[in-house]
């Protein structure tokens, strides 16, 4: 009998992920090959070859991120902040083992340093190795690699960054404490006079509490906070949210410039993003988003 890996089940001969999402949803994925499993220090690790997302890196039971659509979330969390800040140099990234938010700031000529923070090593292995359409299987020289806790990195710097994005996994295990108003404190400390930062702030559909505590919280401690989405098919309801918090007033959409090679972000997108649907809008006050002038 083949031992299978932990939330992978057999199902008269064909292999399937489930995803345990909550009580009363279960998102299952058909499996072609476990191609990657290893119990690290912080979580159980996987890359799964699956027939409708090609590789997708699974922590926990929990799909990270998929070669199909991991592009989608790393482009949205990594262009917008970029785009809005006038000449980014450095930039610190907490979790994003991934490194698919790392290989998309690298896309910006003026970065000059990239502290990519990940607590735990065998996530960047693991995606290195077997996700190249997420990793870019990264070797750019900006990109300094620290397997530590992103809380304690961010309390030991201080005005050292200029975009500090928090590509972390749900609020749960060590990911809980990159939730906490403590934290979102740090990173003001550790940004520059006209630095923000962006989190991904999960979905609005399933996980509207912790949206609009992460977006209330960050709204506390900087002047200027702003929420936008997009959808990745492989988190659970699709739409997912990202929470911005500035040192300095964000631009208006439409001043927001972009003209890096994308897969899914384009200028129109980096605008039109902070448009929200009127549920958003109504829970979360009329500043959650932007009012487009035209
Ligand atoms: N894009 C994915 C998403 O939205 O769910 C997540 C990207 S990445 C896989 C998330 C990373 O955060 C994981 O590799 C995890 O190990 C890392 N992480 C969790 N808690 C952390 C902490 N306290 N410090 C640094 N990295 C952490």
């Amino acid at each position: 009998m083949i031992r299978l890996p932990k939330y992978i089940h057999n199902s008269q001969g064909t292999l399937w992920l489930t995803e345990d999402e909550r009580d009363n949803l279960k998102i299952s994925y058909r499996i072609k090959e476990v191609v990657f499993e290893e119990e690290s220090p912080f979580q159980h690790v996987m890359v799964l070859d699956s027939f409708d997302f090609g590789p997708m890196l699974v922590l926990d039971g929990v799909v990270q991120t998929t070669s199909q659509d991991g592009h989608i979330y790393n482009e949205m969390i990594t262009h917008v902040p970029l785009s809005i800040h006038p000449s980014p140099t450095d930039v610190l990234i907490i979790g994003g083992g991934d490194c698919g938010a790392a290989k998309e700031a690298a896309k910006y000529e003026s970065v000059e340093r990239i502290d990519l923070v990940e607590i735990d090593e065998t996530v960047v292995r693991a995606s290195k190795r077997y996700m190249p359409e997420v990793s870019g299987n990264l070797s750019d020289p900006r990109v300094h690699y620290h397997y530590a806790d992103g809380v304690e990195f961010a309390k030991r710097h201080t005005a050292a960054y200029d975009v500090i994005i928090v590509d972390s996994s749900d609020p749960v295990g060590p990911a809980q404490a990159l939730f906490e108003p403590a934290f979102y404190e740090s990173l003001r400390r550790a940004l520059r006079d006209d630095g923000l930062m962006v989190c991904q702030s999960q979905s609005p559909i399933f996980h509207g509490d912790i949206m609009e505590q992460t977006y209330r919280r960050i709204g506390r401690i900087f002047p200027y906070t702003r929420l936008y989405t997009a959808v990745v098919p492989t988190y659970p309801g699709g739409l997912w949210s990202f929470t911005l918090g500035s040192k300095r007033e964000l631009p208006e959409p439409e001043r927001i410039r972009f003209d890096k090679t994308a897969l899914y972000a384009n200028q129109e997108l980096m605008r039109r993003c902070f448009s929200l649907p009127a549920f958003l809008k109504e829970r979360l006050g009329p500043s959650a988003g932007a009012q487009l002038t035209k």
